[in-house]
């Protein structure tokens, strides 16, 4: 076997740091229950870059894993870049942003990502994790109320969980439901969270709708854009580009390890938010700030991102051509028209049986099960990127064919 091929070495070090006498038998318990009710989760190794086509465990795959939507993680300009930063202003940031850790490069992205979405200010986030943990716990308390879709990402719950505001979750884009909670709602400060384009599902949140309600029950709107920034809207502002909406009631999220192609997030909002966040968000004040040279990798992707229109295109017809090669198969899209595009196959066994026998024909499509999505509905999450070609998106849809035909 190639190295780095199986996860035994992990699980022989496990067993050996903990012994079966102690309370650890436990843990073994649960684990042979994830696994009995095909659950238990893997992690493949990488062994090339991020890219449309990667080596894994020694393979070639074309690989439908990734949200580098624009193909831009490995892009050579963004690679000199990142270099170009290090060789400036060194590898670590070595202090939080309150301390000393908060240099040149990140000041200028925090403009340059304000400018690009046409809000007033941003602030850098490490993750999109941590700016959504930061932001909601910075901005409601206990007594508030935050209205969330059941559907958003993990990150924004935990978020709402922890900032012991009222949890009060509506039915996918349910707009009447959201209503009448709203409508119930004496809180002094009312939230609405939503996924902009939901990560599972690859629909885009009504968002202009979402804010006529905010409107109009006093509330705020926390707009997630992980995987609509750079993707949506003519210049790849995002969500709110392509709706052409703006309001100082958005507070707009997004991250940039997905299309932006490197990492981190950031947070945009009027000059209040903002100034909020840097008092009170403990996700921004208590953690050592990213290294300065992803701010200068973010740099040269900002501009690519508003430069390289046809990166969008390509995408577009890239999915047109994806849902015209399966349309009718066993397995139904889902109604997506982002780079999303689940396949729902139903129980966790047989997701796991696609998704291997796609890798049996050198097709990489990960399998998405339950706590994840809503048991009974797991499903390949094929997400498409402009660094595939016509001929990775026929691959792909042979060997759906095939398999399909073999099962
Ligand atoms: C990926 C994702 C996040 C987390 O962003 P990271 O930078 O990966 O931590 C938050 N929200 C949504 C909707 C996401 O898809």
């Amino acid at each position: 076997m190639p190295a780095g091929c199986s996860t035994l070495p992990e699980r022989a070090l496990t067993s050996k740091l903990n012994p079966r006498s102690m309370s650890f038998d436990d843990l073994a318990a649960d684990l042979a229950a994830l696994d009995a009710d095909n659950l238990l989760r893997q992690r493949r190794t990488l062994e090339s870059a991020q890219s449309a086509r990667v080596v894994v465990d020694g393979r070639d795959y074309v690989a439908f894993c990734s949200n580098d939507y624009l193909g831009l993680a490995a892009d050579p300009r963004l690679i000199e870049a990142a270099c170009e930063g290090a060789r400036t202003s060194g590898v670590g940031a070595g202090a939080s942003h309150l301390i000393l850790g908060h240099t040149s490069a990140h000041y200028r992205l925090e403009i340059a990502l304000a400018q690009f979405i046409h809000m007033p200010r941003a602030l850098l986030f490490s993750t999109g994790y941590m700016a959504n943990i930061g932001a909601v716990t910075a901005l409601v308390r206990r007594h508030d109320d935050v209205f969330a879709d059941k559907l958003n990402h993990a990150s924004l719950n935990d978020a709402v969980l922890l900032s012991r505001a009222n949890f009060r979750r509506y039915a996918h884009v349910d707009l009447a439901a959201l209503e009448r909670l709203l409508a119930a709602s004496s809180a002094r400060r009312k939230l609405v969270i939503t996924d902009a384009v939901f990560s599972m599902d690859g629909d885009i949140a009504p968002v202009p709708a979402l804010l006529r309600l905010c409107e109009r029950y006093d509330a705020w709107l926390l707009v997630d854009d992980a995987h609509g920034f750079g993707v949506l809207g003519q210049t790849g502002g995002g969500a709110l580009e392509h709706f052409g909406v703006a309001s100082p009631r958005i507070i707009y999220m997004a991250t940039l390890g997905k299309a932006a192609g490197v990492a981190g997030a950031f947070v945009a909002g009027d000059e209040d938010v903002i100034d909020m966040l840097i008092q009170r968000a403990r996700t921004y004040i208590y953690t050592t700030a990213s290294p300065p040279l992803l701010a200068h990798a973010l740099l040269a992707s900002l501009e690519i991102i508003g430069r390289e229109t046809g990166r969008r295109q390509l995408l577009a017809s890239l999915i047109a051509r994806l849902k015209i090669g399966i349309a009718g198969m066993r397995w139904p899209l889902m109604a997506s028209d982002t780079a999303i595009q689940p396949l729902v196959i139903g129980s966790n066994t047989d997701v796991m049986r696609v998704s291997a026998a796609l890798a049996e024909h050198g097709v990489l499509v990960p399998a998405i099960r339950p706590p994840t999505v809503p048991a009974g509905t797991a499903r390949l999450r094929i997400s498409l990127s402009a660094a595939h070609n016509e001929e990775d998106v026929t691959r792909l849809i042979d060997a759906l064919r095939q398999v399909e035909r073999a099962s």
